[in-house]
């Protein structure tokens, strides 16, 4: 009953929104001060551009989201990525090989009034060997004087040039329409290989946590040898592995066994990995140095993964290492800092000893479980009646905004859509996500709650 007086259109229309899988991944790449950031900020609509004239400068933030012509897609910006660790050409080259491993298609950024360059050059053959689907942008065309410089990038051959400004806007609508045509309805690397495939695990970790180590103890006498299993996809970055009597498919270890001796920097290419990685797993193993403090960058990485909404299983690695007092800090500081996530698995384990291993896949098993929790309609609302009944939400200027009615839009993660009478605030919203927690579990993955206010 609660459910009369909406429109199925409307409501419909709110669960596609809300209600997506993955999306599709958009990689922008090129040499510095092309203009990519410019180019982000202007599909992600963001007015407050963070575009810096000096190269070089690091960004958090790797991945965003975006719309264009009502279809979703994230997008990647290589833009502030360190330029000076290995040179200018091998860190571009660096940078977009990493973008393009995760990407369903590239915008490849050229400044047309600088023209190719070898640079330009080298990261075409990278494109060529990667095989995704490239739209090449011709930028810095600010007005049509330039188009004759747009024109010159013919000979990269990729193509048809789009002439752009990505600084004013020009030609950016019929450059993302090709890139939409480019762009697959769901990622290839996400949900292609799902059918019956090993389930993805990522495992991420800032570097020394003991996340190689880890990696050598699960997979050493266990390596499955890959030619033995029919239709698994030979990505050499990836490892099969059997644990707990199935095979997990570790995304992206090429990257954790590599010793790359970076000095500069290489936090952000460890970063660039790990958002790499995330986005082709379902569920991520982060692993945290119980030895020491629990670190920003140890926040980060799991902020990582609960922005792209995968399961996560945190596991505390060197438990051999630890002493009484460490202990006793350690859960504290876990109380502290970590209580955004309480809601995964934790597994205290070594490395070093094999201690606690065979707990890793009981906890990676709950964690995909809660993420693909999929509540019938019927019984939310029963809960969602009650949890209304029971604790309105508070009266605000006279009035007292009420649920009417939820529907869970999407698994993996769960994501659920509120209609209300009015704004919820964030208290309350949060009130709500911890009783859905309470009744129907979720342990291990994050969940999504959008509202829609019924006029
Ligand atoms: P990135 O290093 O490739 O991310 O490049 P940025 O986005 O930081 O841009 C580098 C410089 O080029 C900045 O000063 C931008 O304002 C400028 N720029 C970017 N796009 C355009 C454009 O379309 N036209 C002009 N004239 N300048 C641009
Ligand atoms: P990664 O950078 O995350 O891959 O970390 P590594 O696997 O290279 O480990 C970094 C260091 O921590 C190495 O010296 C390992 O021997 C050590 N280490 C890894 N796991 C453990 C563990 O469980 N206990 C102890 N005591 N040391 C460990």
């Amino acid at each position: 009953a609660a459910q009369e007086g909406f429109d199925a259109e409307e409501v419909e229309s709110e669960l596609a929104a809300a209600g997506h899988g993955p999306l599709p991944v958009l990689a922008v790449v090129g040499r510095p001060n092309v203009g990519k950031s410019t180019l982000v900020n202007r599909i992600i609509g963001r007015r407050e551009a963070v575009v810096e004239d000096r190269p070089g400068v690091t960004r958090d933030r790797v991945t965003y989201e975006a719309e264009w012509a009502g279809r979703r897609f994230k997008v990647v910006d290589t833009g502030g990525w360190e330029q000076d660790v290995l040179g200018i050409d091998a860190s571009v080259a660096a940078q977009a090989e990493y973008a393009i491993d995760a990407a369903d298609a590239v915008v490849f950024v050229v400044d047309a009034t600088v023209g190719a360059t070898d640079t330009d050059e080298a990261v075409v053959k990278l494109l060529r060997r990667a095989g995704k689907p490239v739209v090449l942008c011709a930028n810095k065309v600010d007005g049509p004087s330039g188009e004759a410089d747009a024109a010159m990038l013919w000979s990269l051959g990729l193509g048809e040039p789009f002439p752009i400004s990505a600084l004013h806007g020009r030609g950016t609508g019929d450059m993302l329409d090709e890139v939409l045509k480019a762009l697959p309805d769901a990622p290839a690397q996400t949900f292609g290989q799902t059918v019956g495939g090993p389930r993805r695990v990522a495992l991420i970790g800032r570097p020394n946590v003991g996340k190689s180590s880890l990696l050598n103890k699960v997979a050493g006498e266990e390596r499955v040898v890959v030619n033995e299993l029919a239709g698994t996809t030979r990505d050499p970055v990836d490892e099969l592995i059997e644990l707990g009597g199935k095979t997990w498919k570790f995304v992206d270890t090429a990257g954790i066994r590599k010793r790359v001796h970076l000095q500069e920097g290489a936090d952000y290419y460890a970063s660039l990995r790990t958002a790499a990685a995330v986005e082709k797993a379902e569920v991520a193993v982060v692993l945290i140095d119980a030895s020491e403090n629990i670190s920003v960058q140890d926040q980060r990485i799991i902020t990582m993964a609960v922005e792209a909404g995968r399961a996560m299983v945190i596991a505390y690695n060197k438990w051999d290492n630890l002493d009484e007092e460490r202990r006793y800090y350690l859960e504290r500081e876990i109380e502290t800092e970590l209580q955004q996530v309480a809601w995964a698995p934790r597994v205290n384990v070594s490395a070093r000893t094999g201690r606690h291993m065979e707990k890793l896949v009981p906890a990676i098993e709950t964690a995909l479980a809660g993420w693909e929790t999929r509540v019938p309609t019927g019984r939310l609302n029963a809960f969602l009646g009650e949890l209304v009944a029971a604790h309105p939400h508070p009266i605000r200027g006279g009035k007292q905004p009420r649920i009417l009615f939820g529907t869970q839009a999407g698994t993996k993660p769960p994501r659920f859509v509120l209609f209300a009478s009015g704004f919820l605030e964030a208290g309350y919203r949060r009130f709500v996500e911890r009783r859905l927690r309470e009744e129907f579990g979720f342990e291990g993955t994050p969940i999504h709650i959008s509202v829609r206010v019924r006029e």
